[in-house]
């Protein structure tokens, strides 16, 4: 993001634009929307900025411009018809530390103007960073056509009913929870067509339920393999509502960007080969925080019941008499999976689909090897990036093929994702030698469907 979109107070500002034609008018007609006093500098000005003059939206020097202008100054638009000299202006405002807009030339721009979808207070403002005003515009009309007229009103309304909540509702992230609850998510627009006597009686109502709730809860939720379109509903409900978000390594920022701002985020990674944060800790962290009335978030990658130690905070929480619930996600196996094409199960070839750790509590996992090393066993190893020589050779050494096709996705649905065709023989040295990392799954049995195909018409032409 290079623009960072920031909303400037005009009450008591003062605005210069100098220019008086097209581009000058432009900009007003926004402007003159603010509370801003706005000084136009042009010998000449167009006739709508000439009505703007006389309903008293903006004071008019008719002369060109010169450098006292700046004075007192918060933000500067050069908006003459003239490419060099709005250059020349804005070098001598920037000299002074304003901000200076440069119509139609972004490079000399400190700042751009968005499109905005105006229902004051709310205020939604579209950018796309100068690359495309068209489709800054597409997405205007889509806003404009969704969003009630009433919303600035509803806005309003709230303002009114925040002191009230605020009196019951002491804790700042508990109110906030509440605002989430009130607007839970779901169907946000039409929610937002409620009157605002239908809004006050939610909020009443809300006010009354919340005096009775004393415990909060925990939701145990699958964050998907990182890439956030894999991403559940129900998951992102939940993290748009959470007070707590308790998350792992693996869990993608794109994935937390879901959660509110004011959330309080806690992470209880663990850094590969470094420090992690004890289970009985994670446990105590989770229980705390629901008996302080919080809804907690329990975030793991993937999906929370495989390799995820769901079942030890379970016991804890139920020992504890705390409410939780299960959001599944999907597991990195089933990503993997779909990225290569590769379908898990293959009628007439396996009728099960192991999933395997590459580790245990006690080092390297071992399996029952033989079963797996037999005519079409398939399989898909979690952490086995660190695993992969010694899972190769248990696997050799009970019989498997050399040949036997193994597929490595790491990073799988993520930008970073790589695949590496292999076969077990090659298997640790490829890993080795594409420089794996990991989170990766090693998928046993399975080629690329691209491969697949490609070696299924080698073998035809033969
Ligand atoms: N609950 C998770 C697994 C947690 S164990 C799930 O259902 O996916 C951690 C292991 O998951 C990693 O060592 C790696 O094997 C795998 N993993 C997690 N995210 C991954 C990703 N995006 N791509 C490949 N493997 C991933």
């Amino acid at each position: 993001m290079r623009y960072l979109p920031i909303h400037v107070d005009t009450k008591d500002a003062q605005i210069l634009i100098v220019g008086g034609e097209g581009a000058a008018e432009a900009k007003l007609r926004t402007l003159i929307k603010s509370d801003a006093h706005l000084h136009v500098v042009a010998p000449e000005i167009s006739p709508e900025i000439t009505r703007w003059l006389d309903k008293g939206l903006l004071k008019h020097s008719s002369r060109d411009f010169q450098a006292s202008d700046l004075e007192g100054i918060r933000l500067v638009y050069a908006a003459t018809e003239d490419d060099e000299l709005n250059l020349e202006i804005g070098d001598l405002a920037r000299s002074k530390g304003l901000l200076v807009n440069a119509a139609d030339q972004k490079e000399a721009c400190d700042f751009i103007t968005p499109a905005l979808v105006d229902r004051s207070p709310v205020i939604v403002s579209i950018g796309t960073e100068g690359t495309s005003p068209s489709l800054a515009r597409a997405v205007k009309t889509d806003l404009e056509a969704r969003l009630p007229s009433g919303l600035g009103t509803l806005a309003l309304i709230i303002n009114d009913l925040r002191a009230r909540v605020k009196a019951a509702i002491p804790s700042l992230a508990r109110r906030q929870l509440f605002w989430a609850d009130i607007f839970d998510g779901k169907d946000l627009v039409s929610q937002l067509r409620v009157s605002g006597e239908g809004l006050t009686q939610r909020v009443e109502d809300k006010l009354e339920g919340h005096n009775k709730r004393k415990v909060g809860g925990v939701s145990l939720v699958g964050a998907g393999p990182g890439n956030p379109d894999l991403l559940t509903l129900a998951a992102r409900q939940k993290l748009h509502s959470a007070d707590v978000i308790v998350y792992d390594r693996l869990v993608s920022q794109g994935v937390l960007d879901f959660g509110r701002r004011e959330a309080e985020y806690i992470y209880v990674g663990k850094e590969p080969g470094g420090k992690s944060t004890p289970q009985d800790e994670i446990n105590a962290i989770i229980i705390k925080k629901a008996l302080d009335g919080d809804t907690v978030i329990r975030l793991k990658s993937g999906d929370p019941l495989i390799f995820g130690r769901a079942d030890e905070e379970i016991d804890a929480l139920e020992t504890a008499g705390i409410s939780y619930d299960i959001v599944p996600g999907i597991t990195s196996a089933a990503s993997a999976a779909a990225e290569i094409g590769a379908s898990l199960t293959t009628r007439g070839h396996n009728k099960a689909v192991s999933f395997l750790t590459g580790h245990d509590a006690k080092g390297f996992a071992e399996h029952d090897w033989k079963g797996l090393a037999t005519g079409g066993a398939r399989a898909a190893v979690y952490m086995g990036v660190g695993a992969s020589g010694f899972i190769q050779g248990r696997l050799l050494m009970h019989g498997a093929e050399k040949d036997l096709p193994v597929t490595v996705v790491e990073n799988a649905s993520r930008e970073s994702q790589i695949i590496v065709a292999t076969t077990l023989e090659r298997l640790a040295e490829d890993i080795k030698s594409n420089g794996i990392k990991g989170p990766a799954i090693l998928l046993l049995g399975y080629k690329p469907r691209s491969i697949a195909e490609d070696s299924f018409k080698t073998e035809a032409a033969q």
